[in-house]
């Protein structure tokens, strides 16, 4: 049995460790070598969902986890990721996105047109202050919002093209999940009607008509 200052000297030295990873690197990873994408969602508890301590208890620490709405690819989750996987000693990463999702409730043309009639150009947006190169083509302001028609297939995609990046490495373990808000369980993507009878997962549960702007229409 180790004596109380034997415990404490470890337990401190574990803990300068774990304080300093990134001095490391690759050398110092987070605990699962994970990355997690994953929708804004309050609804959505990382930690229940992948059984696994991102930010609880503090000092958990298993994941990088990186949220947006939706928890789709967008320039920022392909940085995130790509400085975790190559810099950091990241070997895998995770999608989970979720039924009931606020990304599928509207169609992002009407999202577009209700900020255009607050007398927002959306043409002429700089989407990042710090980085005015970074611009979208005239008339994708709708795309970028990034709203969805079926969360499955949505997350069956993003798996796909984090696969297809170049600037993820090709041994890094990628797989999507979704989290049925309505039963708390975690299910794979699906199109089996059957499986996802239980769930919200498209617009069309919402009563939007029309598809949304394509954003998958440009393969890496
Ligand atoms: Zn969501």
């Amino acid at each position: 049995m180790l004596s109380m200052k034997e415990e404490l000297t470890a337990r401190i030295e574990a803990y300068d460790k774990w304080a300093s990873r990134r001095r490391y690197g690759p050398d110092g990873p987070n605990n699962r070598r994970l990355f997690v994408l994953t929708c804004m969602d309050e609804r959505l508890p990382i930690d229940e969902a992948l059984g696994i301590h991102v930010d609880t208890p503090p000092g958990g620490g298993d994941a990088h986890c990186f949220r947006n709405a939706g928890g789709i690819i967008t320039d920022d989750a392909i940085r995130s990721a790509m400085l975790t996987c190559n810099f950091f000693g990241t070997k895998e990463i995770v999608v989970v996105q979720h039924t009931q999702c606020g990304m599928l409730c509207a169609n992002a043309r009407a999202l577009e047109t209700q900020l255009q009639d607050k007398g927002i150009d959306t043409d002429q947006i700089i989407l990042d202050p710090t980085l005015p190169e970074l611009k979208l083509g005239k008339g994708a302001f709708a795309k970028w919002i990034g709203m969805m028609d079926d969360v499955d297939e949505t997350c069956i995609k993003t798996v796909e093209a984090f696969r297809n990046h170049p600037l993820i490495p090709k041994d890094v373990i990628i797989s999507g999940w979704i989290w049925e808000v309505e039963t708390r369980r975690l299910r794979a993507p699906t199109q089996d009607p059957n499986k996802r009878a239980r769930t919200d997962a498209t617009t069309a549960d919402y009563g939007v008509k029309d598809k949304q702007p394509p954003r998958w229409t440009v393969s890496i």
